[in-house]
């Protein structure tokens, strides 16, 4: 096998797990419509949903992909308007993939707070309390410098009065953490909304403690 025939095989994987990861975010209600994208880093690629374009319609022949100073290389489709968003994530960040999305009550606290509260301890798989990136208006390099700022030192961040922004080694722990991310959001204002209480927090040294914990979660020895 050539190695030009295994960079095709390469980008043709790589793009069935981003095309399937995005229709996850639209499966579990975390994205309405052509709402949110997805990118994922194929060495000095990134593979990225196209604008607009409903993610069951898209097929192996659709593969968008930029070179990291945003030039197209493959595909004949436009890539998504937040092209700037997810450059920025990997040209200062280990990503190896981005999810962006719409998710309800993530939306909800960024309409509502600059950061959301520690309510628990999965906090700390995002790094700490998820900072608010100031709105802006969409697909703009403005938005993508908010974004990085309220990124600084967490693998997510909220969009003020817009939506999420994770990343991940892979393309399953950017999903995951916008999925713990929107289970947070949705938590801190059930708890938030019950009337003559308010919820504990975390202190700052129980995230760290958890951090350390969640470092030996699951199936290690
Ligand atoms: P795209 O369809 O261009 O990806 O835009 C969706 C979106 O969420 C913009 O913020
Ligand atoms: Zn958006």
């Amino acid at each position: 096998m050539t190695e030009r025939t295994s960079d095709t095989q390469e980008l043709a994987q790589a793009w069935a797990e981003l095309v399937a990861t995005a229709r996850r975010t639209a499966d579990t209600g975390l994205v309405v419509g052509t709402s949110g994208n997805v990118s994922v880093r194929v060495g000095e690629l990134v593979l990225i949903t196209p604008s607009g374009v409903p993610y069951e319609r898209l097929a192996p022949e659709d593969l968008v992909a930029v070179d990291l100073d945003g030039h197209q290389v493959r595909g004949t489709l436009k890539p998504t308007s937040e092209l700037p968003l997810h450059l920025a994530v990997y040209r200062s960040t280990p990503a190896g993939a981005v999810v962006h999305t719409h998710a309800l009550h993530a939306t909800a606290v960024s309409t509502l707070v600059p950061e959301l509260p520690p309510v628990h301890y999965m906090t700390a798989d995002l790094g700490g309390p998820v900072r608010v990136a100031p709105y802006a208006l969409y697909g703009t390099p403005e938005l993508a410098a908010h974004m990085l700022e309220a990124l600084r030192g967490r693998t997510a961040c909220l969009l003020q009065n817009h939506g999420a922004v994770t990343y991940g080694a892979t393309l399953d722990q950017a999903y995951d953490r916008t999925a713990q991310l929107e289970w947070m959001s949705r938590l801190w204002l059930t708890a938030h909304a019950v009337p003559g209480h308010t919820p504990s927090l975390l202190s700052p040294a129980d995230v760290a403690a958890a951090g350390r914990q969640l470092k030996g979660y699951g199936q290690w020895r």
